[in-house]
């Protein structure tokens, strides 16, 4: 049975084929997406003053009489403005619309109108310049703006979204059982939606609005508690023998406390027969990896195997090479499996996989094929979470039937939201920088500074050091913005003429990229031009200086990332920003990167300066797109809907009961959202 929400918008009064076409644009086919197009914003019409009593330069509504037909005045080519007086009966006021012939012929004499605009006095002489207009009769009410398209007004959308309303009357179904919205004290979907679309007061829109949200961040909360619940359920293997003492005699330093305590806690984990789901928070060179590389040591010396998945191949390769050297000792296997492994090598790992000689398997998006077989998966660490989509993080732990899953992120989230986020996760945040490392001194300068920079780069090289100086672009374009490919031949070839210069960047293949690192790791490269492709992971402590070109490019947490570079040793690290950017916002933003070197800081300041829509990019996430609910500012009722989702599930995991049939329809809907990150 198809439901009503499910019929197509072509048979709708007045939208027809060419319309349905335009709404179609919009992603907008049926009845219930229609329901579901919220208003962009509102205008409020619903109350009007007179013409006299107008405050001066705000926006307001005026009711008024047509008292003189529009007339035309050519100003010049291209600019025509009709003008017509008005009257509420005590005084007059000018109108004036702006090349819109269409709405000046629409207007007629002694017809009662409703005017939206600023109204402005030329000495008494009150006047409103290009005013929205409605007839009277459509009535004074709080009005709403909806996003248009081409050929699709908002009032056209207003029309369609009403008789919508009018023919699915009583017959939308309610997503949130009753017993969930009386707790909540929500209103009714019917209510909601009526009142997201034509409120009848503020107090009705908050409360259509609080519906609209929960509801959306309900079914939210409950996809991620369902992926963490099914887990759950399955049960995995209990890694119970303790080897934390014999792995921390292999590092070849003494952890820091932080790195105890979340070793312990996913040894705990481990033991308890229950899949780990385990969020591992830590600013840049907090030391992760080491915490990784204790999880894959202590499963596979219980017998089982691991797999480690990286977002880059630079950085596969660093913890593959890492891994390799700290496990030499013990006699555990460990291989590298990436896009530019040779075919037959691949062959091979794959091979060794499935019957288990390889313990341990570092590698990139290439670990997620379908022919690789793990023989006994236990494990599974996605390093830089935040590159992948919640979609990828489940496809590579269902290779393992039953594994334990820990994934690490340095995009350092506000606690608070992290939980909210990662919802099915637990955190761990390493919250302790390993002991000797003083903080990136940071810098925010202009142009007319490069040459002294330079300077300073090569006195840095003479004593043994390395450099990066990170570009936003490869290769020029034509605005201005420093390139790495250019820049990079520039300074070979003039200023750093009898120093090794590297690039590296995004274009070039894997195995160019890995070639450049290695020389880099080896001290053969002294300067690295580079482009964002060293944000994430790299770990060489004899580079103790980055400079960031155009700076205002890019974002505070990338900033921060690509700083966390550097400052990865013993010594004084610096970081310079170069911009001559004359914008105060911009100024501000990196200003912030120079008085904090504390990644939660930054981020916070992130999130203030930029909002939570560019913070949360679905896509950086792998979540779903919000239509109405924003996960920072919303974040109580985020709260709230996740308890509810938490006390169904555990009432009723499979959604199967009847009152539950609504919530688990949108469920399976929830993440085909146009976004492309189908959870299956
Ligand atoms: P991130 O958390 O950014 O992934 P890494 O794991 O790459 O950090 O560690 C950064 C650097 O710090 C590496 O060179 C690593 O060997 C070193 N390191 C990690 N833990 C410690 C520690 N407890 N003491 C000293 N150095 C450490
Ligand atoms: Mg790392």
């Amino acid at each position: 049975m198809t439901s009503l929400m499910d019929r197509d918008i072509r048979f709708l009064k007045g939208v027809g084929e060419k319309r349905a076409k335009l709404l179609g644009k919009l992603g907008v086919f049926t009845l219930g997406a229609l329901l579901r197009t919220y208003p962009r914003q509102y205008e409020d019409w619903s109350q009007t003053v007179s013409i006299a009593g107008a405050p001066l330069g705000e926006t307001c509504c005026v009711r008024a009489t047509v008292i003189s037909a529009p007339r035309e005045h050519r100003i010049r080519k291209g600019l025509v403005l009709y003008k017509f007086a008005v009257s509420d009966g005590e005084e007059i006021m000018q109108i004036t619309i702006f090349n819109n012939r269409f709405a000046a012929g629409s207007v007629k004499q002694d017809r009662e109108y409703l005017f939206f605009g600023k109204v402005t006095a030329q000495s008494t002489k009150r006047e409103m310049s290009a005013p929205a207009m409605a007839r009277a009769e459509t009535g004074e009410r709080i009005r709403p703006i909806y996003s248009r398209t081409e050929g699709l007004s908002s009032q056209i959308i207003e029309k369609a979204v009403r008789s919508a309303l009018d023919i699915t009357r009583g017959q939308i179904p309610e997503i949130l059982p009753g017993t969930l919205r009386q707790r909540q004290n929500l209103c009714n979907i019917q209510t909601a939606l009526q009142e997201i679309h034509f409120p009848t007061s503020p107090a009705a829109l908050a409360a259509a609005r609080s519906y609209l949200i929960f509801e959306e961040l309900f079914i939210f909360r409950l996809g991620l508690q369902n992926i963490r619940g099914r887990s759950k359920s399955w049960g995995a293997p209990v890694i119970d023998e303790d080897f934390e003492a014999e792995f921390l005699s292999l590092l070849p330093f003494s952890a820091t406390g932080a790195q105890k305590r979340v070793m312990g806690e996913i040894a705990g984990d481990l033991q308890s027969g229950v899949p780990m789901s385990r969020l591992l928070q830590g600013d840049v060179g907090s030391g992760k990896t080491a915490v990784a590389a204790f999880a894959c040591y202590t499963v596979c010396k219980n017998g089982f195997q691991s797999a480690f998945m990286a977002p880059t191949e630079i950085l596969a390769n660093q913890h593959y090479k890492a891994l390799t050297a700290l496990l030499k000792p013990t006699g555990l296997t460990v291989a590298l499996l990436t896009g530019s492994t040779p075919a037959a090598g691949k062959k091979e790992i794959k091979e060794a996989l499935k019957s288990g000689t390889i313990d341990i398997v570092v590698g990139t998006h290439a670990l997620l094929q379908d022919e690789v077989v793990f023989h006994n998966l236990a494990l599974v660490v996605t390093d830089e979470q935040h590159r992948f989509g919640v979609n990828q993080r489940a496809a590579l732990a269902s290779k393992g039937e039953k594994s334990h899953m820990l994934v690490m992120s340095a995009t350092p989230i506000p606690r608070t939201l992290a939980l909210i986020i990662y919802g099915d996760l637990e955190v761990s945040v390493l919250d302790e920088l390993p002991p000797g490392r003083m903080p990136v001194e940071t810098y925010v300068v202009d142009s007319s500074k490069r040459k002294r920079i330079y300077n300073y780069i090569k006195k840095h090289i003479d004593q043994g050091r390395q450099a990066y100086i990170v570009c936003p672009l490869v290769s020029e374009g034509d605005n201005g913005l420093a390139a790495a490919e250019q820049y990079a031949q520039k300074l070979q070839s003039d200023e750093f003429r009898s120093y090794n210069v590297g690039l590296l960047h995004g274009k070039m293949s894997g195995k160019q990229k890995d070639q450049v690192m290695i020389d880099f790791v080896n001290g053969e490269i002294s300067l690295l031009i580079a482009t964002t492709v060293i944000e994430v992971g790299v770990d060489v402590p004899n580079a103790v200086l980055m400079v960031i070109e155009n700076a205002e490019r890019f974002g505070l947490s990338q900033l921060h990332q690509l700083r966390g570079r550097v400052g990865r040793g013993q010594d004084q690290s610096t970081c310079i920003l170069i911009s001559d950017s004359g914008n105060e916002d911009t100024r501000e933003r990196l200003d912030v990167m120079r008085r904090t070197n504390n990644g939660f800081v930054v981020a916070d300041e992130d999130l203030k300066l930029r909002g939570p829509g560019d913070f949360f990019g679905p896509r950086q996430h792998g979540l779903p797109v919000m239509r109405i609910a924003n996960m920072v500012a919303d974040m109580d009722l985020l709260q709230r809907a996740g308890e509810e989702a938490r006390m169904i599930f555990e009432n009723d995991p499979d959604l199967a009961w009847p009152e539950h049939h609504h919530v688990k329809n949108a469920l399976e809907n929830l993440f085909d959202l146009p976004n492309g990150q189908g959870l299956n």
